[in-house]
């Protein structure tokens, strides 16, 4: 079956609604689009909750209603509001054709992808969601409003399509306890499933941005990984101390010429800095490989 390309969000927003009053399961998959295997892998796993027997955990069933088959949804948009003025929207890669049959591939039914942001955010729009405490530091000091755009569209994205469950990669770790904050404070319902991280085989975590590195750039953009997986090796041999584990991961980076823009470990859901590293800490980093910025995280044994 091939995914059914819907330009308008009103016309999603009509289909989605309608197909959730038929008590069909819907489960969305937000992205950006230039699809690649960490994104697939949510639509495979978005295709099967939909077609779960039983709703993901803590999902009121709808009483009463009869079940028709469930959708696998997929939107791709990329989202102004969560880019800074000096950061990369203009050239962010885009491939709607190839995205299309990747999405089909994946078992995705229908897929939002709106021609403009004016579609999205209507004229005069002023309204901005804000969630203060997990979108503090990390990735949110240094991209200053990025959450605030995030949280904003993914919030538009929820009220577009009324899903009972949402797919997002553990890759963007701090984006994914921004989308749980959110979801939880202000009563979605949404069942909100975090996957792993799909990575090269030699390590390095997929991104669109990959894409943007040259070949000398790609084998030293391998030290992100290799810096969390020196880090996940020394907290598992005994190592506690995070600043001695960051001064290592830092080092690493360092050495194959990356700028660091941040290496911590924090307590995995609040993201506060810890001194120690107990089971579950995780350890969060973002440096630059040439122009392209790049982010990776791993949990510490
Ligand atoms: P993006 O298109 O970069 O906004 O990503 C869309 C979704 O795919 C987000 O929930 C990401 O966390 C997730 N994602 C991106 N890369 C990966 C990856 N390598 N592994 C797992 N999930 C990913």
């Amino acid at each position: 079956m091939s995914a059914e390309l819907i330009r308008d969000p009103r016309e999603w927003q009509r289909r989605c609604w309608s197909a959730r009053v038929q008590g069909r399961r819907l489960a969305l998959v937000p992205t950006m689009g230039f699809l690649h295997e960490g994104h697939l892998s949510l639509m495979r796993e978005a295709r099967r909750l939909a077609d779960a027997p039983v709703l993901a955990r803590g999902q009121p069933e709808e009483a009463g209603q009869e079940r028709a088959g469930g959708l696998a949804l997929a939107t791709i948009f990329v989202n102004p509001t969560q880019f800074g003025p000096a950061e990369d929207l203009a050239r962010y890669p885009r491939d709607l054709e190839g995205d299309l049959a990747k999405c089909s591939a994946a078992g995705i039914d229908w897929v939002l992808a709106p021609e403009r942001a004016g579609q999205v955010y209507g004229d005069g729009h002023e309204t901005w969601v804000e969630v203060e405490r997990v979108s503090r530091g990390l990735c949110g000091e240094k991209r200053p409003g990025h959450f605030r755009g995030v949280a904003t569209v993914v919030t538009k994205l929820f009220n577009l399509t009324l899903p009972h469950v949402a797919l997002f990669g553990d890759k963007d770790w701090q984006q994914l306890q921004v989308i749980r904050a959110l979801v939880r404070d202000l009563d979605f319902g949404i069942d909100v499933v975090g996957m792993p991280i799909v990575r090269e085989h030699d390590g390095l975590a997929r991104s669109s941005r990959n894409a943007y590195l040259s070949g000398d750039e790609r084998r030293r953009a391998l030290a992100l990984s290799r810096a969390l997986f020196e880090a996940r090796d020394r907290a598992a041999a005994g190592e506690r101390d995070a600043a001695a584990l960051v001064a290592g991961a830092t080092r690493a980076l360092v050495a194959v010429g990356a700028r660091v823009d941040y290496v911590e470990v924090v307590h995995p859901t609040k993201l506060a800095r810890v001194a120690r590293a107990e089971t579950g800490s995780r350890m969060l980093l973002a440096a630059f490989v040439g122009a392209t910025r790049l982010i990776d995280n791993a949990a510490l044994p």
